[in-house]
């Protein structure tokens, strides 16, 4: 299967990736990975995203986000890529059933996924408790005690999220003041539901079939509590979804996919927008403007391809360029 445009991954940036692409009749092939829409699609309520006055449910604006590339031509594929051949053109990725896919361009929009607390309890106890998106798992915890771990806005607005159903929303943070912005520390502090505790960590997650309770510690006293809860949900950042392109694409010491400014990476042909380009703003709109640049660029570098090719003599007489080179 060949593809002008291959854009992998379906939140903001690839889908407005595939929206631009798509109307500049590039039929793009969006591979939409393990979390379809993004994350912004187990986002409860997006307030930020411009054009809704009221805002809009994170999954809604995903979906509608898709519809709209489709209405022009995209097309979607759920599968996975593996690996990716840079060592000819076109490119070749490989997905995890085996098959293989052939493009002109990359899109790389695969964004970020929630950090790992990584503390005891927390993988055996995941979805027995532990969760990571308050918007799907909120409603199961009706009339309950939960923990946030974390000050940002993740932290404070998924956990007002969860006060719809619980009773008690304890936020367990390490420092004594928040990163989260003012508007949303004004509802949590004015919030009868939220208690907050300052200063501490959760060094371990509680229970055998499912959650029962945390264990903190307070970083100034060094002292050790254990709290009962019902539920753990982390919110303490991201780690960018960039392995398979280690070797491939230039990364930051974050593992962050380093590009231009114009959205072009170290590889000519594959460009990057998104959360796993930007550990900075990281919001839906900065994400969707990066992946209309991108399909921008990439719809210009194959006009350029196009146009050199046009210049050839003859196709034996172009040779394979190596990575970087082109
Ligand atoms: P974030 O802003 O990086 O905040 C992460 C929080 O987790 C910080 O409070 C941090 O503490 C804490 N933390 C980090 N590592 C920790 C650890 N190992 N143990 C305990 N706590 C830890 O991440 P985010 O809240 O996911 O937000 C990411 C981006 O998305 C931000 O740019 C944010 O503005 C954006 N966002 C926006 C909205 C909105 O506009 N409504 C909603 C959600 C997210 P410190 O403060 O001490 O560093």
């Amino acid at each position: 299967m060949h593809s002008k445009v291959v854009i992998i991954g379906s939140g903001p940036a690839g889908l407005t990736a595939a929206l631009y692409a798509a109307r500049a009749n590039l039929e793009p092939l969006v591979v939409r990975g393990l979390q379809p829409g993004g994350l912004i699609a187990t986002t409860a309520e997006v307030e930020n995203y411009p054009g809704f006055v009221e805002g809009i449910g994170g999954f809604e604006l995903a979906d509608n986000m898709e519809k709209q590339a489709a209405r022009f031509g995209a097309q979607f594929k759920d599968t996975l890529i593996t690996s990716i051949d840079a060592s000819a053109r076109p490119f070749v990725l490989h997905t995890d059933s085996g098959e293989q896919l052939t493009a002109d361009t990359i899109i790389v929009s695969t964004g970020a996924s929630p950090r790992k607390l990584g503390v005891p309890g927390e993988e055996q106890l995941a979805n027995r408790g532990v969760s990571y998106c308050a918007t799907c798992d909120g409603f199961f915890f009706r009339g309950k005690r939960v923990v946030v771990v974390g000050g940002g806005n993740s932290a404070l607005d998924e956990g007002l999220f969860l006060t719809r159903y619980v009773d008690e929303l304890v936020i367990v943070h390490r420092r004594d003041t928040l990163r989260a912005d003012p508007i949303l520390q004004e509802r949590a502090f004015a919030n009868p539901k939220v208690r907050f505790v300052w200063d501490s960590t959760v060094e371990a997650i509680l229970g055998d079939e499912k959650v029962t309770g945390v264990r903190l510690r307070n970083l100034r006293t060094g002292e050790t509590s254990e709290l009962a809860v019902d539920g753990v949900f982390p919110y303490i950042g991201h780690i960018p979804n960039t392995g398979i392109f280690k070797g491939l694409l230039e990364l930051d010491e974050g593992g962050y996919i380093l590009t231009d400014g114009r959205q072009r990476t170290n590889v000519p042909g594959i460009f990057a927008a998104g959360d796993v380009v930007d550990h900075i703003y990281r919001q839906a709109i900065t994400a969707a403007g990066e992946g209309c640049k991108a399909a921008m660029e990439a719809t210009w570098y194959l006009a350029e391809q196009e146009h050199a090719a046009r210049k050839q003599p003859a196709p034996e007489a172009v040779s394979s360029p190596a990575l970087g080179q082109w």
